[in-house]
């Protein structure tokens, strides 16, 4: 069933055009004829089924139907990542949503080779996943920062798992549960790795715990991957219902 992320509110019998791009994938791509039905979510009321009401050449309307879902969000962890090259980000991305993130937060550190990236880009990278992973809301993905101003404003109230790829962390399985649930954010470093002067800074944080990811040094795409599975097996929503 096509679900699809939409930035109205969901009620029954609300009406809505979807946007033109989302009206071509509908009617062009997928081919939902004249009372199709789809699935749709905006992150707030649950998930609704809707039907295809109207199709004309300028576009198509949908009407909302029932509520299949209530809302539930995905645990209160995300993904502090520096800037790598665009298609390892991009990956990044869609890895971080379907794996539960309910934010990425990019950050510029003193070995990124780059400081910009198409936040609106990587913000549909992340609907679409959110659409492909049967979620109910969509990660939010914040412009890049540099990493010492994410520090020095750290809330005292989450974690920071910090995989620190010098190798003296100890095992995720170990640190993980004996931090504790709560708020978490997963730090992950650039293709450069983390300088020692970071490392120190980091660590400094009261509210970060180093965890190794094993004896071999991965790409953050892989590291990204890694720590977000541990993380949602020890702390998340992988414990089981
Ligand atoms: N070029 C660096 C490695 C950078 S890997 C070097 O050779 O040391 C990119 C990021 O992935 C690291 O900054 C770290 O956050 C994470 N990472 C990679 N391997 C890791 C490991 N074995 N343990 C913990 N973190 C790791």
């Amino acid at each position: 069933m096509i679900r699809l992320f939409v930035d109205v509110d969901l009620k029954a019998a609300a009406r809505f055009t979807p946007s033109p791009e989302q009206a071509h994938y509908l009617v062009r791509v997928m081919r939902l004829g004249l009372d199709g039905k789809l699935l749709v979510f905006n992150g707030r009321d649950g998930e609704w089924l809707a039907r295809l009401a109207e199709i004309s050449k300028r576009g198509c309307s949908l009407t909302v139907e029932s509520r299949v879902r209530p809302q539930a969000s995905c645990p209160d962890v995300e993904l502090i990542v520096a800037l790598v090259k665009r298609p390892r980000l991009e990956a990044i991305i869609e890895k971080a949503a379907e794996l539960g993130v309910r934010r990425v937060r990019l950050t510029v550190t003193e070995r990124t080779n780059a400081d910009r990236a198409n936040v609106a880009r990587l913000g549909a990278i992340a609907v679409e996943a959110a659409e492909q992973t049967g979620r109910l809301d969509a990660p939010i993905i914040v412009a890049p920062e540099p990493l010492a101003r994410i520090l020095a404003t750290w809330g005292a109230d989450r974690r920071l798992m910090f995989c620190d790829e010098a190798g003296d962390a100890p095992p995720a399985a170990v640190a993980l549960p004996a931090a504790g649930a709560g708020p978490w954010a997963v730090l992950v470093g650039p293709e450069g790795g983390f300088s020692d002067s970071e490392r120190g800074v980091i660590r400094a944080l009261s509210a970060a715990t180093p965890v190794s990811l094993g004896p071999r040094i991965l790409r953050a795409d892989t590291a990204a991957i890694a720590a977000l599975s541990l993380w949602q097996s020890a702390l998340g929503d992988w414990r089981g219902a």
